[in-house]
């Protein structure tokens, strides 16, 4: 069983305003809103309790002399719910609680603002995920002052013109006559005590403007607009309250090549008309290295070939989507006299007969159009 010293990282010498500042320290890392982890929150509300119990002279006497907080030699056997735990004037001292409406000093110490950026990314970044490396620049606890806004040496003084209570009684004059009213103190802002030195660093704030890089985990699949979540990566609260989160917008650019839709993507591969009537087989360079494209003999522009699972990674679940390629049939367009010699020959041939250089039309071209009119 560590002592209640242990657990604050203190020495039993340690002065009142030691203990404060290393149990500030302390919640600060461990808060639930900070840090939620089962473990975290037990740590939480062991170094609370010590504080509780060593912030307080009286308290802290009774445990000097007998090892524990309830006067009686038996142990550390008292646990957390022993006499007098005040958990929740703690948590409201260190975290403005809400609870407490119009009593007690409003605290200085506040979570911060989540934060938003936004990250491009390629296409193939999108389709397979990424780590990127960003640069950040939000409010961070202020390193000298560590959050406290105080002058290190220094700490806030209670205000004379409340007493330390943070609010005023004021008569103000109504139609059912003169009522009090509590308002916040005007001299001290209703925080019931009044920094006279303010830290130079962060000047009072408890917090500095600061850039920092980190590394964000872009997961394959994400699309345009898609927002990851950073827990406790965002704005540093004032007076050393705990993070906002920091939200990660992607972008991800056009690709010169691949079209998204879903989770498939889609190219266009041209193929000169020779070689779509004879058959070859054709390389495309695909995110996942050159795949062979088989054009069978006789393929028609507009044929889709579909290679399976070369698409992007789904976001959620397993796999990914399809590779589609639109083939593209290229009829040449700028023929010598000896191309398209060659071009009548093969019409010859085939029977296509020209007249002063148009083409009549055979039955069978039309055979198709007339059983889609057959009916009409
Ligand atoms: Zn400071």
């Amino acid at each position: 069983m560590s002592s209640h010293y242990d657990v604050l990282g203190v020495s039993p010498e340690a002065t009142g305003e030691e203990i404060k500042k290393a149990y500030r320290k302390l919640a600060r890392k461990l808060h639930p809103d900070v840090n939620p982890g089962a473990g975290a929150a037990e740590e939480f509300k062991a170094v609370t309790h010590a504080y509780e119990v060593l912030s307080d002279p009286q308290k802290r006497r009774v445990y000097d002399a007998t090892g524990n907080e309830n006067g009686t030699d038996n142990g550390f056997g008292g646990g957390y719910a022993g006499q007098g735990f005040a958990f929740q004037d703690i948590f409201d001292t260190f975290f403005g609680g809400g609870g407490g409406g119009m009593q007690g000093p409003a605290s200085r110490m506040r979570r911060g603002q989540d934060a938003l950026i936004s990250v491009r990314i390629d296409l193939r970044e999108a389709v397979f995920g990424v780590n990127k490396k960003l640069e950040v620049d939000t409010a961070v606890v202020c390193p000298t002052c560590e959050g406290s806004c105080c002058r290190p040496g220094t700490h806030p003084e209670r205000c004379d013109i409340c007493g330390g209570s943070g609010q005023v009684q004021r008569a103000v004059r109504s139609i059912l006559g003169q009522v009090m009213t509590a308002a916040p103190c005007g001299s001290c802002e209703g925080f019931g005590s009044i920094i006279k030195d303010p830290c130079n660093e962060c000047g009072g704030q408890g917090r500095i403007r600061s850039r920092r890089s980190l590394t964000v985990k872009v997961p394959g699949g994400v699309a345009t607009g898609t927002r990851i979540q950073l827990s406790s990566q965002g704005e540093a609260g004032p007076a050393g309250g705990p993070p906002g989160d920091l939200y990660v917008e992607i972008r991800v650019n056009n690709d010169p090549t691949y079209v998204r839709e879903g989770d498939d993507l889609h190219a266009t591969l041209s193929v000169p008309m020779t070689a779509a009537a004879l058959g070859t087989e054709m390389q495309l360079d695909t995110f996942d290295g050159p795949q062979e494209i088989d054009v069978k003999s006789g393929t028609q522009s507009g044929e889709v070939i579909t290679l399976r699972g070369l698409g992007v990674t789904h976001l959620r679940g397993y796999g990914r989507g399809d590779l589609k390629v639109h083939l593209h049939v290229e009829t040449p367009s700028k023929l010598d006299a000896a191309q398209e010699d060659l071009l009548r020959q093969l019409a010859k041939l085939r029977g296509e007969q020209f007249t002063e250089g148009k083409l009549v039309a055979s039955g069978g071209m039309f055979a198709k159009l007339r059983d889609k009119l057959g009916n009409l």
